[in-house]
């Protein structure tokens, strides 16, 4: 029952109307029995200032921040975890007593999202596709992983570099090396790296005739595929992946995991999951998608 202590906490961004984060966090506040409500407010870039002074005066004890909003709302916080100040992006506001506090729950999503599968990534070379916000925490997450090396690709070139500067200099990476282009020689790199990771918005819904890469003839069973899109649940990169044996996973479960991450900071409780839940929750957002294309 809602009361007049009952918390809330909210996601903002512009646009909201197809967030999963409010059907996904009340899922999580019903399943682990917590008092809490979950909104969506839709804010757009003028206002955010605003919505985050909002926060405090009405005393939203946590917010999600999504797109466009994960960088810009740094400048308005009054804390940040290590994670936020390394990437400059925040997903996560939590407040205590008019104090905010910023973090970024993606890298801890990925993780977490990996299961038995990051046993792979100890030592591994991986070849990963993007360099914006989503790549960032992937490359956060992939020093926590211990890998070897990270091969970057992205159209755009200056935000290779800027995320080869990141990983080489703040993060440990310092073998990281950038793919200037995708032309003959993939089948060799993918050959010879047995990660491969779509961190673009190439072959998201309703672009699904996608790729970032096609026609790859190296693939095998030796390798994993991680397409960071959940809608559609297989990509076309991932479908070309599995169909030559590689093992493969979409970005379903790294996007529950950030969230619940969310509201581990909100609440201070452990909150795990176990398979029949994920499973349960993977169904009713993967419908919820389904519903709404
Ligand atoms: P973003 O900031 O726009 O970054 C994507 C990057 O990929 C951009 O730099 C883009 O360049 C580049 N790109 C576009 N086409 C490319 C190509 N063919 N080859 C190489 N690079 C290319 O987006 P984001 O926020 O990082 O998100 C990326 C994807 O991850 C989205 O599909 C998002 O939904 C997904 N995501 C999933 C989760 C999850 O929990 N599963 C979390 C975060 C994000 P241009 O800007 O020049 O186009």
């Amino acid at each position: 029952m809602i009361k007049a202590t009952t918390p809330l906490y909210a996601v903002i961004g512009d646009p909201i109307a197809h967030s999963l984060s409010p059907l996904m966090q009340n899922w999580f506040i019903q399943h682990f029995g917590l008092d809490a409500v979950y909104v969506a407010f839709r804010v757009c870039p003028t206002e955010l200032k605003n919505a985050v002074q909002g926060m405090r005066a009405l005393g939203i004890q946590g917010m999600n921040v999504t797109v466009p909003h994960k960088e810009a709302v740094t400048a308005w916080t009054d804390e940040y975890s290590s994670e936020v100040t390394l990437l400059g992006a925040a997903n996560t506001l939590k407040n205590v007593d008019g104090k905010i506090s910023a973090f970024v729950t993606d890298p801890y999503g990925f993780i977490e999202s990996l299961s038995e599968n990051s046993a792979r990534f100890n030592q591994a070379d991986v070849l990963l596709f993007g360099a914006g916000g989503a790549a960032r925490s992937v490359c956060y997450a992939l020093s926590r992983l211990s890998v070897n090396r990270i091969i970057l690709h992205d159209i755009d070139d200056q935000k290779t570099e800027s995320l080869l500067r990141l990983c080489r200099t703040n993060l440990g990476l310092t073998k990281t090396v950038a793919l200037k282009s995708i032309a003959d020689d993939m089948n060799d790199i993918i050959a010879a790296t047995p990660i491969v990771i779509n961190a673009t918005a190439i072959g998201m819904h309703p672009q699904e005739n996608q790729s970032v890469i096609e026609n790859v003839r190296t693939i095998n069973k030796g390798h994993f595929f991680y397409d960071l899109i959940y809608n559609p649940a297989k990509t076309r990169f991932l479908r070309m992946a599995e169909k030559a044996g590689a093992v493969v996973q979409s970005g379903l479960d790294m996007l529950i995991f950030q969230g619940l991450q969310s509201m581990r900071i909100w609440t201070g409780e452990e909150l795990k999951l176990n398979h029949a839940s994920m499973q349960e929750l993977r169904t009713l957002l993967t419908h919820f998608l389904g519903n709404h294309e």
